[in-house]
C-alpha cells in the first residue's frame, strides 16, 4: 500500500514538473514570438517608409542571426536607395527649374496626344491657366489643327518636324514649332517646343524697310546731282543765267546726300552694342547752352527767337557729344519747322521723382495726331517736300530717342496741328535716389 502510495506521489511529481516545463516552454515561446513578431514588424515598417519615400531613420541591426543580418542590408539597400532617390529629385528638380523658365514653350504628350508635362511658356502662348491638367487632351489645350497634325505627324512616322505656326489664342504672334518623338521604354509620345520668332521677323522686316529706303534717300539726291551735271555739261554751263543755280542745286544735294551719310553713321554707331568709353557725368545745362549755339544762327536766319527760360541744372550720365547732338536736333526741328516771328521756349528742371528734365517747345506747325506715334521712326517725315527743302534726313529725332534711351531716359511729344509742338526728354539725374539704387 505504501509503495502503491509513493509511486502516486512521483507521478503527480512528474505531472507537477511535465505541466510546469510545458507552461515554461509555453511562456518562452510565446515571448520568442513576440519578439520575432516585433522584430519582423519593425522590418516590414522600414521597408515601407523606403517605399514611401519618406526619410526613415536607419535601421540597427539588433542581433546576429539570419533576422539581424537580413535588416543590416536593408538597411544598406535603404542607405543606397536615399542616394539615388536624391540625386534623381535634385535632378528632376533641376530640369523642372530649366524647363520652367524657359523662354520657349515645351509640350510632351503621350500616344494617346495627352499632355504629360506643359511648361508656363506654353500655357501663356497658347493662353491656358496654369497649372495644365496632366492627361488633358490636347486638342482642348490648343485648337490649332496645324499643331495636332503635327504632333501626329511625328508619333506616325517617329521622325521630327519643324514647322511655321501662327497660333490662334496668341494674337498674330509667329512661332516656329519643333517636334520630335520621345520615346521612355515601351511608352511612346512627342514633345513640342515653340519658339516665339515674332520679333525676330519684324526686325528682318525692319531691316529690309531700312535698306530699302536708305537706297532711296540716296538715289533722290545721286539723281538730281548726275541730272544737273549733265545739263551742265550740255551746253548748261555756258547759259550765264543758270550754270550758277545749277551749281547750286548740286550743291544742296551734295550736302544733303553729307547729313544723310553722317546721320547714317550716328546711328549704327548708336545701334552696335555699348560704346567703348564707359559713361561720364554730364551736366544738362552745358550741353543745351552749347545746342543753343549751335541753332542759333539758323535760328536768326529764319527770324524765329530762341527763349531759354529756367535753365537748373543736373548732371547726368552718358556722353556730353550725344547728348548735345540730340538737343541740336530738337532744337533744329522747333526752328525749322516754325514760322517767321514765332518762338522755341527752352526750359529745364526736375521730375517729382527727382529725374531731369528738358523741355523744348515751339510755336510752329505742328504735328498732325495720325503721325505723332511715327515721327521717331527713320526716314519718316509728315511733310517730305518741306523737311527736304529745310535739308532734312528724317534720321534727326530717331537719333534723338535712341541717345536718350541709351541713358535710360524718355522722349515724349505732344503737338497740336498750326499750334506748335512740345518735346519732353526726362533722364535720370545722378543725385537722384533712382539713379543710386
Ligand atoms: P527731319 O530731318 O525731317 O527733321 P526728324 O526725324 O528730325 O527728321 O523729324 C521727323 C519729322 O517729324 C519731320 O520731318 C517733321 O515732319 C516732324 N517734326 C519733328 N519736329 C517737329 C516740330 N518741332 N514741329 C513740327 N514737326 C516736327
Amino acid at each position: 500500500h505504501e509503495v502503491a502510495d509513493a509511486a502516486a506521489a512521483v507521478r503527480w511529481r512528474i505531472l507537477a514538473a511535465s505541466l510546469l516545463a510545458a507552461l515554461i516552454a509555453l511562456a518562452m515561446a510565446y515571448w520568442f514570438s513576440r519578439t520575432f513578431t516585433r522584430r519582423i514588424r519593425r522590418l516590414q515598417a522600414f521597408a515601407d517608409s523606403l517605399l514611401g519615400a519618406r526619410t526613415a531613420e536607419s535601421l540597427a541591426p539588433d542581433s546576429d542571426d539570419e533576422l539581424g543580418a537580413l535588416a543590416g542590408s536593408l538597411s544598406r539597400t535603404a542607405d543606397q536607395l536615399r542616394d539615388l532617390f536624391d540625386k534623381l529629385s535634385m535632378e528632376s528638380s533641376r530640369r523642372e527649374a530649366i524647363l520652367a523658365s524657359m523662354m520657349e514653350g515645351v509640350l510632351a504628350v503621350d500616344h494617346e496626344l495627352r499632355v504629360t508635362f506643359c511648361n508656363e511658356a506654353f500655357a501663356r502662348a497658347v493662353g491656358a491657366r496654369m497649372p495644365v491638367p496632366s492627361h488633358l487632351p490636347v486638342l482642348e489645350l490648343v485648337r490649332d489643327p496645324a499643331f495636332l497634325d503635327l504632333l501626329s505627324r511625328v508619333l506616325a512616322t517617329n521622325q521630327t518636324f519643324k514647322h511655321r505656326l501662327q497660333l490662334a489664342a496668341a494674337e498674330g504672334r509667329v512661332f516656329e514649332v519643333q517636334a520630335a518623338p520621345l520615346t521612355a521604354g515601351t511608352r511612346r509620345g512627342a514633345i513640342a517646343i515653340l519658339h516665339d520668332i515674332t520679333d525676330l521677323e519684324r526686325l528682318e522686316r525692319v531691316r529690309r524697310d531700312f535698306v530699302g529706303n536708305v537706297s532711296h534717300e540716296l538715289r533722290t539726291p545721286l539723281t538730281a546731282i548726275r541730272g544737273y551735271a549733265e545739263t551742265l555739261l550740255e551746253g548748261a554751263l555756258e547759259d550765264q543765267e543758270n550754270n550758277r543755280k545749277f551749281l547750286e542745286i548740286i550743291r544742296a544735294h551734295a550736302i544733303r546726300l553729307n547729313n544723310i551719310a553722317s546721320d547714317l553713321l550716328v546711328l549704327s554707331e548708336l545701334e552696335s552694342g555699348q560704346p567703348a568709353t564707359p559713361p561720364e557725368a554730364v551736366s544738362i545745362r552745358e550741353a543745351l547752352e552749347s545746342a543753343l549755339r549751335t541753332v542759333e544762327s539758323e535760328a536768326h536766319i529764319r527770324n524765329v527767337a530762341l527763349k531759354p527760360g529756367r535753365l537748373e541744372d543736373a548732371a547726368v550720365a552718358g556722353y556730353r557729344i550725344r547728348l548735345e547732338q540730340a538737343f541740336v536736333n530738337l532744337l533744329d526741328n522747333a526752328v525749322k519747322f516754325n514760322r517767321p516771328g514765332g518762338e522755341v521756349r527752352i526750359e529745364t528742371g526736375r521730375t517729382p521723382e527727382g529725374a531731369a528734365q528738358v523741355i523744348i517747345s515751339d510755336t510752329g506747325i505742328g504735328i498732325p495726331s495720325d503721325d505723332l506715334p511715327r515721327i521717331f521712326e527713320r526716314f519718316y517725315r509728315v511733310d517730305k517736300a518741306r523737311s527736304r527743302d529745310v535739308g532734312g534726313t528724317g534720321l534727326g529725332l530717331s537719333i534723338v530717342k535712341h541717345v536718350i534711351e541709351r541713358m535710360n531716359g524718355t522722349v515724349t511729344v505732344e503737338s497740336k496741328l498750326g499750334k506748335g509742338s512740345v518735346f519732353t526728354v526726362t533722364l535720370p539725374a545722378l543725385d537722384s535716389a533712382a539713379a543710386q539704387s
